[in-house]
This record gives C-alpha cells, structure tokens and sequence, in this order.
C-alpha cells in the first residue's frame, strides 16, 4: 500500500520566524511583557482599521471575551442562544449563572433561526447570544427588531466571522458586542487569542478593567474582574499575521471554489455557497450528507476518510444541548431542536486552510465523489 501522508483538517497560519525575530528582539529590549504594551496598543489599532469598528479589546483567548461581554452588559437570568456551535458558547453562560435557552437554527445558514427567538423569550430572559456559524453573517436587522421590542442585549459570538462583510460593513458591528477568537485553528491566530468589540469609549474601559483584575487604578478595584490580557509575544505575532490574513482568506476561497466544482453536483451532497453581498471568510468547509441519496451515512464516510488519512472534523456534532450539563434542560429536547439535529447528524468539515496544495485537495475529493 502506499504511504500517502495525512491531511489534517486544518493547518495554522504561521507568520516567518525570520520575521518575528526582530520583534522578539524589540520586546526583550523593552523588556514590558504584557498589561497594554506597545503591541497590544498596535494592534487593537491594526484590527480597528482592518476590521472596520471602532472599539476592540484584545483578550489571551476567545472564551474569556464571551464571559466579560456579560458581566460588562450585566446580563442575568436567561438567554437565548443556539446549540449548533462550540461548547464556549453556552459554557461562558454557565459560568455566569446564567441559564441557556436553545433555540432551533436555519437549515441554510446554520445560524439561530429569527423566528423561533421570540417564543423562547419568557420575563427572566436579558439577551440574545447567537452565532455565526461558519462565518454565515446572521439575520442582524431581524434579531436587532426582537431585541429592541423585548429589551434585550445582543452579544454575538463571531468567532468564526473574523473579516466577514455584509454590503461593505463589517457583522462585527451588529449588536451590543461582537467576540472573536484567534486560537490557532481560527482563520485568522495569535495561537491562543481573542478580543471584545464595542461600540463606544465607556464600555471599552469597562471591559479593559474586566479583563484586569477589575483594576481602575494602583488601588482601585470597580468589579470582579478577571486575567484576560494578551501578552506581548503574541501581539507582536498578530501583527505579523495580519499583513498575511487577506492572501491566506483568497487562498482559501481559491480551496472553496474547487470543492464546490466538483462536489456540488454529488446526488446526496450538500455545501453551502457564497450569499450575494457578503464577504466571506472561507473559515470552514462543511458538507452535508443525505444519507439515503449519497448511499452511506455521515459516519461511514467519515470514517472511510479516515482511514485514507483524509481527516474532516463533525463539526458541530454532538450538539451542545447533549452534553452532560445542558442536556436535562427543557430547551435542549430534542423535539425543540429538529433542524440542528439534522445538521449535526449530517455534516462533515473537509480540510480547509491557505496552504491546502491542489494535489491534496483532489485527494481529499476523490473521497466524496464516488
Ligand atoms: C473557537 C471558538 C470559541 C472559543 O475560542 P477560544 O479562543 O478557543 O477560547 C468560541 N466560540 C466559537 C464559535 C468558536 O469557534
């Protein structure tokens, strides 16, 4: 048999270390590590202008900014969100206190479905956390209306929407607060990484005194914060990456373009296309598999891939309302999840990265097409 090499679902965009060097060289000359340093201050202005917002916090990771947008918005009680993401989604609720009500997603994007928001709102209900899952822009303008008619928060999990445009303006703008992730599997990495957007200047001292400590002086302490600041190694290496983000997104639209090619006419293969005015960012592939049609389940695919050392990821599956903590929950019975159900039984991530060679990519195809 031959030894063909693994292809692994994702692959980290990395700046080069002949690059970085001269950074690190600055920061131990500085000798300032981390507590807003001078590239942690570069590049909260480098994603201002990139991104297109006008307040950003840089975080040590994606989850902590999730967990500080709702102490910020003092969020309590109830809110609603969706069970077709990550587990940091629902866990930054957790641990708030704050309980999760799940509601059902849209076949087409992925993302929690408008209208079934408003009849899982009940009195304790104090926001909306939904997400964009895949990078698919959510229906902001109906989620804003059900907001402001109820009074509620919109806090929006972007994790996966870094870059993403709607007719030119960024999704990270939509809401109360947009979170971003720049862990190393993410579209765009500081290895570990995240940041909080916001809409005006208060808010930004609050969350930057959040993220340290509560700390609003030598000796002043406003809340119970936490420790969620980036450090400056990883500033400076976001910086780099930046300069590389925007050939690394065409290079995995370039990946897109082909797999749509030949799969989309596959009898019992779903993928999902570009939505007219939005600049996407490529951040995953997913396929669905009609099991019937394609004539093999999700698994059995899956695992044939597999065993080939093609390796795509179930993503997202199990869904977060079966996990342990959240299953004995009303909002997570299954009867009340059909269309995530269906999604998470069905989807496959194929490999998707910048530096995905053509060869591997026809490999990766050769799997599907039968
Ligand atoms: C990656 C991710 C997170 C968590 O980010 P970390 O940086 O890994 O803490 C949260 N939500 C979603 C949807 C994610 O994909």
């Amino acid at each position: 048999m031959e030894n063909k090499k693994v292809i692994t679902v994702t692959s980290p965009l990395l700046p080069s270390l002949e690059d970085f060097m001269p950074y690190l060289q600055d920061i131990w000359d500085r000798k300032w590590l981390t507590n807003n340093g001078h590239y942690h201050k570069e590049l909260e202005k480098a994603l201002c202008e990139y991104l297109k917002v006008p307040y950003i916090s840089l975080f040590t990771n994606g989850t902590l900014p999730l967990m500080c947008a709702l102490q910020a918005l003092r969020i309590t009680g109830e809110v609603i969100t969706t069970p077709y993401s990550f587990v940091a989604t629902t866990h930054s609720l957790w641990w708030n206190g704050i309980k999760p009500v799940f509601v059902d997603i849209d076949p087409v994007t992925g993302n929690i479905d408008p209208d079934k928001i408003e009849a899982a709102i009940t009195p304790r209900t104090t926001a909306i956390m939904p997400v964009h899952v895949y990078g698919n822009p959510c229906d902001t303008q109906r989620i804003q209306e059900i907001a402001d008619k109820y009074g509620l928060k919109v806090i929006y999990d972007a994790a996966h929407a870094f870059g993403v445009e709607v007719n030119g303006e960024s999704v990270l703008n939509a809401g109360d607060m947009s979170t971003l992730s720049f862990h190393a599997t993410k579209v765009y990495n500081t290895i570990e990484g995240g940041a909080l957007i916001c809409h005006d200047e208060k808010t930004k001292q609050r969350i930057d005194y959040l993220k340290n400590f509560g700390f609003a002086g030598e000796t002043t302490v406003i809340a119970p914060g936490i420790n969620g600041k980036m450090d400056e190694v990883r500033a400076a290496y976001g910086l780099l990456n930046l300069k590389q983000v925007d050939a690394a997104i065409e290079a995995r639209h370039q990946v897109a373009v082909r797999y749509r090619e030949a799969l989309r006419d596959v009898k019992g293969i779903c993928v999902m296309e570009d939505i007219p005015g939005v600049r996407h960012n490529y951040a995953y592939f997913p396929i669905f598999i009609d099991a019937e049609e394609y004539g093999m389940t999700r698994d059995e695919l899956y695992f044939k891939m597999k065993e080939q050392d093609v390796l795509g990821r179930r993503y997202f599956y199990p869904l977060i309302s079966e996990f342990s903590t959240y299953r004995g929950l009303e909002s997570a019975r299954p009867e009340n999840l059909p269309v995530s159900h269906q999604m998470a039984d069905s989807v496959i991530c194929l490999p998707m990265y910048h530096n995905l060679s053509a060869g591997d990519i026809e490999r990766i195809i050769e799997q599907i097409v039968k």
